[in-house]
């Protein structure tokens, strides 16, 4: 009887209450102790499985999972600590309390280190402890796996969480790709963007002084001819035999490189204003370019009859900018309020340009006029493509204005009084001295 089944006794719900019935292996050579055990656990509500020495006990654990192995530590065939490595290298594994004879207390000790869960004396005492040392060991055996049960899910959860993480990693890490690859399509077609801005902005600026060279033709020829008219006099001095004769000369002289000065000025500055340069970020005086830009624009402002006032904040703090651009902005804006004042002709026609700073870094700048003002159903189309109602307009002066002064960081817009004139405004950026944005 190597391995006998004691389970018929005490199967089922627990004869004493409240406790579960566990199936404890019992490996116990002497065959009276054996069944007294049995009794004695089958009274507070266990079954048991009993076996007689270390090969029987072996082959009860191929048919049945005991909650706990009683183990006698002398068996006839080996010591409890071999039954133990080989149900190791079986891969089983099976809690248990250790009953060592009467003085071997030490080997109580040294199987308590290899993972006892309690361990008995076989002594006078050892039936009546037995049913307490078994249930606390049973009850260590649940806390046990309870505990490996929550180690276990915490290891799942911990795997799950660490998935989920390398799963968001995964999609954050693919977003920022396609972030950067969006980024670099954007910055590349505002490249193009801002390209064809300045090639349209030059365009419009070629144009501008094509409707221009007629004016400019006339300006022009002031000089050519105060130049003309003072080398005839230097001439005729010279031919004269006046005794004084050499006395004017210097005179004449000087108002021959004055004039040929003025013409050599108009001549720069309209190279300027047409050149096909590369957009660029400088610190810009405002004032100075506004002046600038009353000079160029002259002519439209004599042919309109119309006095220029300045009313500017001095000193204003420079901008950061395209000086070009910039003009270009300044002589469409003049340009309209004269051809406005053309329109409607005033008593005393008058455009007037203030400058002042405003708010956080920006100064405004307006170009005033009190010509008829923006009938009301179209001052919101006027910023639009090809909107224009001259009969030779282009319609491209205010929408190229307004992406200049966009790209400036700034803003444009009109504020008017139908019938008694109007007014555009832009702000630009105080120039900070970081010119970053120069391209
Ligand atoms: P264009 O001058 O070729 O018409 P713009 O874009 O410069 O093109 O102007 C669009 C329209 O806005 C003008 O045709 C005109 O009707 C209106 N406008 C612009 N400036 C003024 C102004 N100072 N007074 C009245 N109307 C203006």
């Amino acid at each position: 009887m190597p391995c006998f089944d004691d389970t018929s006794k005490a199967g089922g719900p627990s004869a004493t209450s409240g406790r579960a019935s566990e199936l404890i292996l019992v490996v116990e050579d002497d065959v009276a102790l054996q069944k007294l055990i049995d009794k004695c656990l089958a009274k507070i509500g266990h079954r048991t499985v009993g076996a007689v020495d270390g090969a029987s006990a072996l082959e009860c654990l191929e048919r049945c999972v005991p909650r706990l192995m009683l183990l006698d530590y002398s068996l006839p065939d080996m010591r409890g600590e071999q039954l133990l490595e080989l149900i190791e290298s079986r891969g089983g594994h099976v809690p248990f309390v250790v009953a060592t004879g009467h003085g071997s207390e030490s080997v109580a000790v040294e199987m308590m280190k290899r993972g006892a869960y309690d361990y008995l004396i076989k002594g006078p005492a050892f039936i009546q402890m037995l049913p307490t040392v078994v249930d606390r060991a049973l009850e260590r055996v649940r806390q046990a796996e309870r505990l490996a049960q929550a180690e276990e899910q915490l290891h799942r959860a911990h795997d799950e969480l660490e998935h989920r993480v390398r799963q968001r990693t995964a999609e954050l890490a693919e977003a920022n790709q396609r972030l950067r690859v969006e980024m670099e399509e954007r910055r590349r077609a505002e490249d193009q963007l801002h390209q064809h801005q300045a090639e349209l902005a030059h365009v419009a600026r070629l144009s501008t002084m094509g409707e221009m060279v007629a004016e400019l033709a006339h300006e022009l020829n002031q000089p050519l001819s105060a130049i003309c008219s003072y080398a005839q006099a230097c001439k005729r001095l010279l031919e004269s035999d006046g005794e004084d004769r050499f006395d004017e000369l210097p005179a004449s002289l000087n108002q021959v490189s004055e004039q040929a000065n003025r013409a050599a000025g108009i001549i720069r500055r309209l190279r300027r204003f047409v050149a096909k340069a590369k957009p660029m970020q400088t610190s810009v005086d405002v004032n100075a370019m506004i002046r600038e830009v009353a000079e160029l624009t002259s002519i439209d402002a004599r042919q309109a009859k119309a006095e220029v006032a300045f009313h500017l904040t001095e000193p204003l703090p420079p901008i950061v900018g395209d000086r070009i651009q910039l003009e270009q902005v300044l002589v469409n804006l003049m340009r309209n309020a004269f051809e406005a004042l053309r329109e409607c002709e005033r008593d005393s026609p008058r455009v007037v340009i203030h400058t002042e700073t405003v708010g956080r870094g920006q100064i405004v700048v307006g170009v005033e006029d009190n010509g008829a003002g923006i009938p009301a159903e179209i001052v919101e189309h006027v910023f639009d493509r090809f909107f224009t109602t001259k009969p030779d307009g282009m319609g491209m002066g205010l929408p190229i204005s307004q992406s200049i002064i966009e790209n400036h960081s700034g803003r444009l817009w009109v504020s008017q009084d139908p019938g008694r004139g109007t007014t555009f405004h832009f702000t630009l950026p105080i120039d900070t001295g970081d010119h970053s944005r120069a391209e």
